[in-house]
């Protein structure tokens, strides 16, 4: 049974591109890009490649990149180099729907003495500026937003927040590590000061990411030893996947505009035919400001879980937002900051697409999952009460 694969905001298979880039560093070019010899010095200058095409990717300078070891570090990074620069300030601003790499670290602070803010969303997912503008005060140290939201796509107004925070002097990142490769980024229009981004979101392999850092930014490492970049964050290279960040993002880069059509026009088929197909199904989040890639619905009277098992069964990949599955005992934080019903949070199922995705993979699914969820409501009362249409579900989007 073949793999038909829609969790790629979870990790995206390796392009053949990169892994064909990484793998003689794997092999027989296994130097170390600190030493002396020409054996090791000539892996230096593929790593100074591989920075130049991440930087371009985001309309950055190759010297504004660190490598890190994913997007965790690069967030968990930005915030700590934040507190450390600004020793007198104790505020930072953050979402509800952020994630756990910047959430939990911020509630860690919390356990330090820093005051975090975590502002709501409304019920489409959506940041209002004005929350955020009624917190700013003078003893904010970072504010902290994702550039869009790995659960449901939304995209938040970053260039707006970044303008507003520019003008009050007040350091700003943002966590684009579902973003980058999937919508067109650049820092150089976009005032942030240090922007996230991860390897495995983009068809690199896991385990390697950024931190772009503003030229001018105080900057504090997370990571301290050596002096590899540039003190910046120390420990030896991990120089293939390092390549293959930079060979996946000249990839993303040559073919976005392409590619974010191509995406959209398979999540919206997705998404418009299982909203026909399945009663009781609404969408979760700002269906106009969204990632192309990413479809997040709730179908009502099933359990997410049931559905992810089932469809499993056809060797279909999606994930929910309700316990377990996700990898925590808790439904969904982002759908509950956005006010979703309990039982649409546990009807949950994200699709989300790659560039690797077909139409017959699109086809099938719609095929199918109709089916899956009459036959699981046939098992719920409440589903089995649906069925016959008797009773008026009060979260039933109807379509034009
Ligand atoms: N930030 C967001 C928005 C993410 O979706 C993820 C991963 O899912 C991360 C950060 C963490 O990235 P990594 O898995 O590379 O640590």
């Amino acid at each position: 049974m073949n793999t038909i694969y829609f969790d790629n905001n979870a990790t995206t298979p390796v392009a053949l591109e990169v892994l064909d880039e990484m793998l003689p560093h794997l092999k027989k070019l296994y130097g170390n890009p600190s030493s002396m010899h020409t054996f090791g010095g000539q892996l230096h200058k593929k790593v100074e490649e591989a920075r130049g095409k991440v930087a371009q990717l985001i309309g950055a300078e190759p010297e504004e990149i660190i490598f890190t070891s994913c997007g965790t570090e690069s967030d968990n990074t930005a915030i700590m180099s934040a507190v450390e620069s600004l020793p007198n300030k104790k505020h930072i601003i953050t979402t509800r729907v952020e994630h756990p790499a910047v959430l939990n670290f911020c509630k860690h602070l919390t356990r330090k003495g820093f005051r975090v803010t975590f502002l709501p969303v409304n019920n489409l997912g959506q940041l209002n500026i004005d929350e955020l503008l009624k917190v700013i005060d003078k003893d904010i140290a970072l504010v902290s937003i994702m550039y869009s939201n790995n659960e449901t796509g939304v995209i938040f107004p970053i260039a707006d927040i970044a303008e507003i925070l520019k003008e009050r002097r007040i350091l700003f990142h943002t966590d684009a590590v579902q973003a980058v490769g999937k919508i067109p980024i650049d820092t150089k229009e976009l005032p942030v000061d240090m922007l996230s981004l991860s390897g495995h979101k983009l068809h690199a392999p896991k385990g390697v990411g950024a931190l772009y850092v503003r030229k001018g930014t105080r900057f504090y490492p997370f990571i301290i030893g050596g002096h590899q970049e540039r003190g910046r964050r120390a420990g030896t290279e991990n120089v293939a996947s390092i390549i293959g960040l930079g060979k996946a993002c000249e990839l993303a880069g040559k073919n976005l505009t392409e590619e974010i059509t191509y995406l959209k026009g398979l999540r919206d088929k997705l998404e418009t035919a299982l909203l026909k197909s399945c009663p009781d199904v609404r969408v979760n989040g700002d269906i106009n400001n969204r990632l192309p890639n990413t479809t997040n619905l709730s179908f009502e009277y099933v359990e997410g879980e049931a559905v992810l098992l089932r469809i499993n069964e056809y060797g279909i990949c999606a994930s929910s937002g309700s316990a377990c599955t996700s990898g925590s005992l808790e439904p969904s934080h982002v759908l509950r900051a956005m006010g979703v019903p309990f039982t649409a949070i546990h009807g949950s199922i994200r699709f989300s697409l790659s560039r690797y995705n077909t139409e017959a993979e699109i086809d099938r699914v719609i095929e199918i999952m109709p089916e899956i969820i009459k036959e699981l409501r046939m098992l719920s009362p409440f589903g089995r009460d649906r069925l016959d249409q008797s009773i008026k579900c009060p979260y039933r989007l109807d379509l034009p």
